[in-house]
């Protein structure tokens, strides 16, 4: 399953002509199949997002290449991901950054994507079960932040929990689709850097919906 990892990163390196070869070569390395249902794994190196229980799902291909390739400047540091579900992102994350800090709300989750995890090598991973909707205040300042989940609006949180310089993406808008915008923290603020239209599952949570 490795050579069709490979074989996926082919199809995004066609997609993406400003690619990041770090995100292609890490995302090269990790077999999606194993973060996807048992129906679903013949459609796991294809570019759609799959269910992976309680009415979640892991992100397509593409929006995991653009969520990492926007926090290249920060490879190396401390990452933080709210959402993070099956564990896959996390999983190309874990080759990109030297610590990764994850929180997930819904048990069940934490617990397969903590396997799904160690058999695919991502030793310097972290998952937390809880509200990860004001991020994780024990371990900041993070170099970088995702959210995996779709928020009303940005969780104020974040700003102080990112390292001045730190680059912080995070889809924001209606439940239905938002959009994907990066922040970087420059003097103590954030200012708005990137952007582009998604849609991920809404963020349940104190800085979320139903908050
Ligand atoms: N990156 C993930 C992956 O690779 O599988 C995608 C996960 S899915 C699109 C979004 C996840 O966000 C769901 O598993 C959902 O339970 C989680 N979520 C929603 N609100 C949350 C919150 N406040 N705190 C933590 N996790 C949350």
């Amino acid at each position: 399953m490795i050579s069709k990892a490979i074989e996926m990163t082919v199809m995004l390196d066609r997609l993406f002509p400003d690619r990041s070869a770090r995100v292609l070569s890490a995302m090269s390395e990790v077999q999606r199949d194993v973060f996807v249902d048992p129906g679903w794994k013949r459609m796991a190196y294809t570019d759609r997002s799959l269910p992976i229980g309680h009415g979640q799902t892991i992100s397509k291909p593409a929006t995991v290449f653009r969520m990492l390739s926007a926090l290249e400047p920060v490879f190396g540091g401390k990452l933080l991901e709210t959402g993070s579900g099956s564990g896959y992102l996390a999983s190309v994350a874990s080759r990109l950054f030297s610590r990764v800090f994850c929180v997930e709300r819904i048990l069940d989750l934490v617990e397969s994507s903590r396997t799904n995890l160690l058999r695919t090598g991502a030793g310097n991973v972290v998952v937390r079960y809880g509200d990860g909707s004001s991020g994780w205040v024990e371990h900041a300042p993070f170099d970088g932040i995702l959210f995996s989940a779709g928020a009303p609006e940005l969780p104020v949180s974040l700003v102080s929990q990112l390292r001045e310089g730190g680059l912080a993406g995070v889809p924001v808008g209606i439940k239905s689709s938002q959009e994907f915008v990066v922040w970087k923290k420059v003097e103590g603020k954030l200012e708005r850097i990137s952007s582009f239209t998604c849609s991920f599952v809404p963020l349940i949570g104190k800085e979320g919906w139903n908050g």
